[in-house]
């Protein structure tokens, strides 16, 4: 990353905390993290994807890149991914301390192994962290933190590396192109009204449609959908009655500054609190966004 770059994500992340001031705890908790993440994702990753398998045809059909191939290969360096986001964790979240050091110590020896994490069962679900806990005595929850957090560097890489070699393609889902994740928030541009969804597993974005559901793609009633906090016109919720899930959404009246879509939904933490005060969940379990 540039020292501009390094720079640019510093604003950003200065004036969330000016605009959100109620939400500064978690927004500073994050913020070297975010930096952190994408100084790594900046690099682009030695190993590279055979592009030319992905088939456009699936992809229209609303198969992600991630059901047509392994996103994560196996030279990827993830052990030093992972000791150097272990170091932002620390900064951002000293009380984790302790037991991230334990973690760090262990992937540096070796005994645990950030690709075992990808390695998924025949559900799909991680095993690894359940295994680490039992016998090495670390937080399951910390090691699936830290994890996460390694994924998206690697995800962020691929991403970039697959829109640059593919060029544009016919995506219609609310799930992301690239990983398969839902969204964490969404972009509406208030100048022509297209969405945005954004994926934080990987920091893809992608249009979808205004008149259906992410989720579940229900179709939406103009104008029933949405819910606002008093005072604030430039954030939401988009709600859905049929599958119960929540998106925040972001209204964008030209494009007057940088954004980063992560730092933006870190900072309407309090919209994921009342939604999920609501009875409503979100449509993808962030990092920051599991509240219960
Ligand atoms: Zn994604
Ligand atoms: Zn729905």
């Amino acid at each position: 990353m540039t020292q501009e770059q390094t720079s640019e994500i510093k604003n950003i992340i200065d004036r969330a905390l000016e605009q959100n001031p109620e939400n500064k705890e978690i927004i500073k908790a994050f913020a070297p993290i975010i930096i952190r993440q994408r100084h790594l994702a900046e690099k682009p990753s030695e190993q590279k994807l055979d592009c030319s398998a992905i088939d456009k045809q699936k992809l229209k059909a609303g198969v992600p890149v991630s059901r047509q191939m392994n996103l994560i290969l196996p030279g990827d360096p993830l052990k030093e991914i992972a000791l150097s986001l272990a170091e932002a964790v620390k900064e951002g979240m000293p009380q984790l301390t302790e037991n991230i050091d334990l973690i760090a110590g262990l992937i540096r020896d070796d005994k645990i192994k950030p690709a075992d994490y990808f390695k998924s069962s025949p559900d799909g679900e991680s095993m690894a962290t359940d295994v680490w806990a039992k016998d090495l005595k670390v937080s399951p929850s910390n090691a699936s933190f830290l994890m996460s957090l390694v994924s998206r560097v690697v995800l962020e890489q691929r991403a970039k590396e697959i829109t640059a070699a593919i060029g544009a393609f016919e995506w219609e889902k609310g799930y992301c192109p690239i990983c398969g994740e839902f969204p964490s928030i969404a972009l509406i541009e208030e100048e022509g009204g297209k969405r945005f969804l954004h994926c934080s597993s990987c920091g893809q974005d992608w249009r979808f449609t205004r008149v259906s559901c992410p989720y579940c793609e229900k179709e939406t009633r103009q104008g029933m959908e949405y819910f606002y906090v008093e005072n604030k016109k430039q954030e939401s919720a988009f709600v859905c009655d049929q599958c119960k899930k929540y998106l925040v959404t972001l209204y964008r009246a030209g494009n007057v500054f940088a954004r980063d879509m992560d730092v933006s939904a870190i900072s309407l933490i309090h919209m994921d609190l009342l939604m999920q005060n609501k009875g409503y969940e979100p449509m993808t379990a962030c990092t920051w966004n599991v509240l219960s």
